[in-house]
């Protein structure tokens, strides 16, 4: 059987999801194909913490770019996506980490991006859960969380409504030259292809610099109004940037459900999706050393996930120069649920040849890429 179609994209996570929408909205027929089914990946695994990041311009231009438009899209979101404008709150542990939030708020704030900074006392009244002395923190109030998977798939959903077909529990073998081959036998081609397979993308595009990133989280049972914002440590960013070594960082999140989420972990050359006891047991007694009431609380469920990590910490999006019809939209890590609205934009805007509204530049496959280290 051989489809054709404008756009085939593999991988029916937030980021393929999001750039079926937008290129369905701008007119071209477009087809997604996912191995297992919407949000089976990543995406189903994450935090939903929409968050504008400072680790570097680019990184900064696309976050608050994806932000302002969650926040142009969240009137229309329906309430199975969850959204909360709880904002976060950037917690500083001692006076070297307030040099942080104060180094942050004035980054920020030249960047017109909201913030206050908090006091001890104002961080107690803000989130009386916390440890006590903490030294204060940064409160963000424009950050939000949502749903991954359901914005996933209410994405697909308004593709399909547009004509894109789905193809879900199909394998694609080989990717390139306009055709996918898919483990049944079947070929599907297009005239552009998108590698949208989040963590599985280098195994279809030979070369591309993205590799598995293993996260635990942990839910609790309901608690409502027990954490006011997210709550992540200013230490966190140390884990994120970590090139080799596992790490683990506070990082905390109230659901509308009144239940909360608990991360998180970094793992480097982990193949397994297993629960593994060693770093769960780190990351717990990260959290309960910075929120000593959660150690009473009731778990319902552990998992894992795994981010898809590029050497420089920013994503793949755009032109694969191997191929004239392929096109990379991966390699997100963390960031990827934030973000995926402005990856969908900047891809749509190349496959059209039009000017997209932030440089396109910085998250090329064509880029120069050097590692950043913490
Ligand atoms: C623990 C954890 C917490 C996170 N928290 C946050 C957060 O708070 N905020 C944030 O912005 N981001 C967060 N992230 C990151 C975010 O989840 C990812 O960056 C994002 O989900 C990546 O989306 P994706 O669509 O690229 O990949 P995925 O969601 O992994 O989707 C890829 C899809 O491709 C399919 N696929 C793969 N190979 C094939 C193939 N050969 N054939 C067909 N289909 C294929 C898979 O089945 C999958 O459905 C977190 C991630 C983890 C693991």
């Amino acid at each position: 059987m051989t489809v054709s179609t404008d756009v085939l994209i593999v991988g029916a996570g937030i980021v393929g999801a999001a750039c079926a929408w937008e290129l369905a909205k701008s007119g071209l027929r477009v087809a997604v194909v996912d191995q297992s089914y919407p949000a089976a990946g990543a995406t189903g695994a994450s935090m939903g913490h929409i968050v504008v990041m400072d680790d570097s311009e680019a990184q900064f231009a696309l976050t608050r770019y994806s932000q302002t438009l969650w926040d142009e899209l969240s009137p229309e979101l329906p309430a199975t996506v969850e959204v909360d404008r709880c904002g976060t709150i950037w917690v500083a542990a001692d006076d070297e980490e307030m040099q942080q939030v104060r180094r942050k708020q004035a980054y920020y704030s030249e960047r017109g991006v909201q913030t206050e900074i908090l006091d001890s006392t104002a961080l107690r009244q803000a989130e009386p859960g916390l440890k006590a002395p903490l030294a204060g923190g940064l409160r963000v109030p424009g950050d939000s969380v949502v749903y991954p998977p359901a914005a996933a798939s209410l994405f697909l959903e308004k593709a399909v409504a547009l004509g894109a077909a789905l193809h879900i529990g199909k394998t694609v073998t080989s990717l390139g030259q306009g055709r996918a081959r898919l483990a049944d036998g079947a070929e599907l081609r297009a005239s552009k292809l998108i590698n949208a397979a989040g963590q599985h993308a280098a195994r279809l595009t030979a070369g591309l610099p993205v590799k598995p990133r293993k996260g635990h989280l942990v839910i609790t049972d309901r608690y409502a109004g027990m954490v006011r914002h997210q709550l992540v440590e200013l230490g966190y960013l140390k884990s994120a940037h970590s090139l080799t070594s596992d790490s683990v960082a506070f990082n905390i999140q109230p659901r509308k459900t009144g239940q909360l989420l608990i991360g998180s972990s970094r793992q480097y050359d982990v193949e397994h999706d297993h629960v593994e006891p060693a770093i769960l047991s780190r990351m717990l007694e990260r959290a309960f050393e910075y929120f000593p009431g959660l150690s009473s609380l009731s778990s319902i469920r552990v998992w894992t996930g795994f981010r898809p990590a590029t050497p420089d910490k920013l994503p793949l999006i755009g032109a694969w120069s191997e191929d004239p019809t392929l096109y990379v939209a991966t390699g997100h890590e963390g960031l990827g649920v934030t973000t995926s609205l402005a990856t969908a934009k900047l891809i749509c805007a190349q496959l059209l040849d039009r000017t997209a509204t932030i440089p396109v530049d910085p998250y090329l496959p064509s880029r120069h890429m050097a590692e950043v280290h913490a």
